[in-house]
């Protein structure tokens, strides 16, 4: 087994290591990424940096997200070895730096600086989604083919400095929040995609009448006001049906008494698969109405995805076939996003698959407080992992 950690910029650590293959088949690579979001622990039960294990589960942020995937990862690429037979092809573990970021510095560096590390490999295995437990326990699969894209957008709005006692009718400030009050009021259109149609098509079959048929046609049922109302309360559902915008960091005076020349704001903007940024920038210029105040992009890429009836699909349902009663299997979009645009702009064709059984409340988790991962699903998830590398078909070498 071949292993380097390589630096984007001193300190900034990518783990790569390589198991060889018997060599019939394209690399398949294992992702994940070291980096986490901050934990506030004055909010979290256990101190969010120790890893304290408790109750069946190892709580610490990053426990999901993703340190906990990256030790499932790593240890199934062992139990590959250790099991002395190697997969038809090589096993690639990548382990990079800056996700939470935007992967610049990670995933993105190393496609671009190092193209060797991921050579010609036919399939990632990422984050993005995983083993869903809906009410009454039925699990279902999901692996996530597609996802929305951010366009991430700075609001800046400009007016003359001066004292908080004498204020002119607008301010920098004022200005902004009167631009951020139209955003908030506006409500972006229904557009229901492709990969979404067909996600919730899937899902259709799950649920009881009414909504067995009005998930199998989601398109034509969203025109219904009241449906959509009803389906729209649901935060995730929502967001894949519609471009959202999230005002998310504000700056203005540092000062009370001090009213500033600039006042800005970030929105997280998400885009449904197809979307041009551009076109969206100019609905948004024309909802806020004000020329004065500036948009600045902070981040932007084109949306992609995966092939939904691939080989990796296929082991997938193996693996679901025999660890998991036959639970069904679901190519799905996710709101978020993930690293997988690297490599699929590379032409790997990537999936959001964690092989974790998670519960809403598990799931919740994820960014929040009490981060947590079972102990079972890190032994679980081993084995599930292990089960769909067994299980990718082999294929001629190109
Ligand atoms: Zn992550």
């Amino acid at each position: 087994m071949s292993v380097e950690v390589i630096e984007s910029s001193p300190g900034r650590g990518n783990l790569y290591a390589r198991l060889p293959g018997r060599g019939a088949g394209r690399p398949v690579i294992l992702l994940s990424h070291l980096d986490v979001v901050p934990a506030d622990p004055r909010t979290w039960r256990v101190p969010p940096f120790a890893g304290t294990r408790e109750g069946g589960f190892v709580y610490g942020r990053g426990a999901l997200d993703c340190k906990g995937i990256a030790a499932v990862e790593l240890m199934a690429m062992i139990a590959v070895k250790r099991s002395g037979e190697p997969l038809d092809r090589d096993l690639i573990l990548l382990a990079t730096a800056d996700e939470e970021a935007g992967g610049k510095n990670g995933a993105g560096w190393l496609v671009h600086h190092r193209p060797d590390v991921v050579g010609n490999a036919e399939y990632c295995i990422n984050e993005g989604d995983h083993i869903h437990v809906l009410a009454g326990g039925r699990r279902v699969v999901h692996v996530a083919v597609g996802e929305k894209t951010p366009f991430w957008v700075k609001l800046v709005a400009h007016g003359e400095a001066g004292h908080g006692a004498t204020p002119p009718p607008m301010t920098a400030v004022t200005r902004l929040i009167r631009a951020l009050n139209k955003i908030r009021r506006y409500r972006t259109p229904i557009h229901v995609v492709r990969p979404v149609e067909t996600y919730f098509a899937a899902l259709a079959p799950l649920e009881k009448e009414p909504l067995r048929t009005k998930l199998a046609h989601l398109a034509a049922s969203l025109d219904d006001p009241i449906f959509l109302a009803e389906f729209a309360r649901n935060p995730r559902q929502n967001a894949l049906v519609r471009n959202t915008i999230t005002p998310t960091v504000l700056e203005g005076s540092p000062k009370t008494n001090v009213i500033p020349a600039e006042a800005s704001a970030h929105l997280d903007c998400r885009l449904l698969p197809g979307e041009k940024p551009s076109e969206f920038l100019d609905q948004l210029r024309d909802v806020i109405g004000d020329d004065s105040i500036s948009i600045e992009t902070l981040l932007s890429f084109p949306a992609s995805s995966s092939d939904p009836d691939s080989g990796l699909i296929a082991a997938v349902r193996h693996m679901a076939a025999q660890e998991l009663g036959g639970a069904p299997v679901v190519p799905s979009v996710t709101p978020g996003f993930t690293d997988s645009h690297y490599l699929r702009e590379h032409g790997v064709a990537s999936y959001g698959f964690v092989p974790f059984v998670l519960s809403e409340d598990e799931e919740r988790t994820v960014h929040g407080t009490n981060e947590r991962v079972s102990v079972e699903n890190l032994r679980g998830g081993v084995r599930r992992l292990v089960d769909v590398l067994r299980a990718l078909p082999s294929e001629a070498p190109r």
